[in-house]
């Protein structure tokens, strides 16, 4: 995350070096609270087939409309990671993406949600049994609510992640590698990973059709995730260009700003109408099926 962040060069919040300060005592504080008043938010961003233009789910992002111009989700997500707070953190997005998932059946709309994973939720000894007790009280979303996972941060405890994630899939949930191609990834451990999807990082998707070595990076990954039998998704596409570049590549599905950014509820449930029925409006790779 604050890699991410030192990355852009936009980073005005700085997690680990300031650990102790006042500000971040205050901040962390204030999180705390935000769990416990409900003033966190959670949107959601449509993930749509290349193929049939349909929608095939939603990623749920958490949100902190309070601190919105001091604090991006994923250094939110840090902060959580270092105090213990991610647990409380992703209990509450899970039982909020089931009342999404929920409301979302209530319009007709039955696609899967899918929900990022913090490598410390993997660590927690009953995060499988919370989750197979969660999931168990709501059958309807057996097998529609979907982990996100980075295979960078699995790294740090490889045999623990892999034992949590396997007795999570066994219990129904499937499993997604997110930003695939960002970091050091080690395929031999990849391949064992009980996932079905793998999503392509943005870094690899922006530039796509100016970068040569991009198109090999990502066409590879294609094909190699096809042979391995993963689906694949691209992150961040935000032009028509490279999602119609994506689809003569053979990917399956894409996420980005060119569908729609991270929505809160009711704006998703209105962007699914404005999509259904009005397909002419939809970025045109998708509306020529
Ligand atoms: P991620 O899971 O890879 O999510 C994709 C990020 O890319 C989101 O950033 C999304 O808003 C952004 N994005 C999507 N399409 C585009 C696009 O076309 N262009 C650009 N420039 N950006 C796009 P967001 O919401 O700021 O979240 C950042 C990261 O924070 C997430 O990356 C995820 O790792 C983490 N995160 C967010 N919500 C949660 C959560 O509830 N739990 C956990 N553990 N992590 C979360
Ligand atoms: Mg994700
Ligand atoms: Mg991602
Ligand atoms: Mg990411």
């Amino acid at each position: 995350g604050s890699e991410r962040a030192k990355e852009r060069g936009m980073a005005y919040y700085k997690p680990s070096r300031d650990s102790f300060s006042a500000d971040r005592l205050t901040i962390v504080s204030e999180l705390r609270q935000a769990l416990i008043n409900n003033s966190l938010a959670l949107y959601l961003q449509p993930k749509v087939s290349l193929t049939s233009g349909e929608v095939v789910g939603m990623e749920a992002l958490i949100r902190w409309p309070e601190k919105q111009s001091q604090l991006r989700p994923d250094e939110v997500i840090d902060i959580a990671e270092q105090t213990g707070l991610i647990k409380p953190l992703t209990r509450w997005v899970l039982e909020q993406a089931l009342a999404m998932r929920s409301g979302l059946l209530e319009h007709g709309w039955n696609i899967g949600i899918a929900v990022n994973i913090s490598p410390n939720n993997l660590r927690e000894p009953d995060f499988p049994s919370y989750v197979q007790r969660l999931m168990r009280s709501f059958p309807k979303h057996q097998g529609r609510i979907t982990f996100e996972v980075t295979e960078t941060s699995m790294m740090q405890d490889p045999a623990n992640s892999l034992t949590a994630l396997k007795q999570l899939n066994a219990n129904g949930i499937p499993v997604s590698i997110d930003d695939f191609g960002s970091g050091y990834s080690s395929l031999s451990y990849i391949k064992q990973l009980p996932a079905r999807e793998i999503k392509i990082d943005r870094s690899l998707i922006t530039e796509l059709t100016t970068r040569a070595e991009d198109r090999v990076i990502v066409q590879t990954s294609i094909d190699m995730c096809h042979s391995l039998g993963y689906s694949v998704v691209a992150e961040g596409v935000e032009d028509e260009h490279t999602a119609q570049l994506l689809r003569d590549m053979g990917c399956d599905m894409i996420q980005g700003f060119l569908l729609s950014r991270p929505l809160p509820f009711n704006d998703a449930l209105d962007w699914l109408r404005q999509s259904a029925s009005q397909m002419s409006e939809f970025p045109e790779v998708l509306a020529n099926q």
